[in-house]
């Protein structure tokens, strides 16, 4: 049995007291629950203050990215070394990264490496754009992205890694993408390329999630795929109310 992951990505929102808040609220939304795993991704500058508001809460927190290496002449980076101090999770190879950024699947594995090496859990996302979307090329650039992402790391810490299906077209569109082909598409193209490289029982226990315009509505659709063990939610975790919703739908105590 895997159990569900619920991720928030802030992405480039929230000041500190504006993250404290909706961390409060997160917290006092979830009180009780469990059957499900639920991360709060703030930006790094809110990262030691929504640290405190979890306090003993049993929610996790983590990183938007990060740099590989541990220290050195790279301003501007964060290093797992530093993160490694403040939080559990970090997401990793994000499209938003990828596109605006320059983020490359080398050096998505270089990252989750070092991630792994430090102790955090790598969200490590994947996703076909609009027109690999049409050319039908889906699982052919997931399950690419899959094997990249995973080159060189070896099965118990590649037994520790979350992995987002997030198609691109989907992100912060308003239009999510049909469940049962996100099903279709775990299934052949990561569970499929992880039992390649690692064999079944560790395709079978990775957690995967879906993200791309996931809301209190239709998170149930995908909450019920065999495949799909929860959400990386970006616009819809930025009200505690809407976050609370899904990660509730997810645990199945809604
Ligand atoms: C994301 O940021 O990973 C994401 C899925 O965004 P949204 O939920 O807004 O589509």
């Amino acid at each position: 049995m895997r159990t569900p992951i619920v991720a928030g990505n802030w992405k480039m929102h929230k000041t500190i007291a504006e993250a404290v808040e909706l961390t409060r609220g997160v917290r006092r939304g979830l009180m009780d629950l469990t059957g499900v795993e639920v991360v709060l991704c703030p930006p790094f500058t809110a990262l030691a203050a929504v640290r405190e508001a979890i306090g003993p809460a049993h929610i996790g927190l983590g990183a938007q990215n990060m740099y590989f290496e541990e220290q050195g002449a790279f301003t501007g980076e964060i290093s797992p070394l530093m993160l490694a101090e403040l939080c559990q999770y970090v997401i990793l190879g994000h499209s938003e990264r990828r596109q605006f950024f320059g983020e490359t699947d080398d050096g998505v594995n270089k990252k989750a490496k070092a991630a792994l090496a430090h102790g955090l859990t790598p969200i490590m996302c994947v996703g076909e754009n609009l027109e690999q979307n049409r050319a039908g090329e889906t699982a052919r650039v997931v399950g690419g992205q899959v094997r990249a992402g995973f080159q060189g790391v070896g099965a118990t810490e590649a037994a520790r890694v979350v992995i987002a299906y997030e198609p691109i077209w989907a992100i912060g569109t308003g239009v999510a993408a049909v469940p049962a082909e996100v099903n279709r598409i775990i299934g052949l193209s990561i569970r499929g390329v992880l039992a390649d490289m690692y064999g079944e029982d560790l395709a079978q226990s990775t957690r995967v999630q879906y993200g791309g315009s996931v809301n209190p509505t239709n998170m149930a659709d995908f909450a019920v795929q065999s495949e799909i063990d929860g959400a990386l939610v970006g616009g819809a975790s930025l009200k505690a109310d809407g976050f609370v919703s899904i990660v509730k739908t997810v645990s199945g105590q809604t």
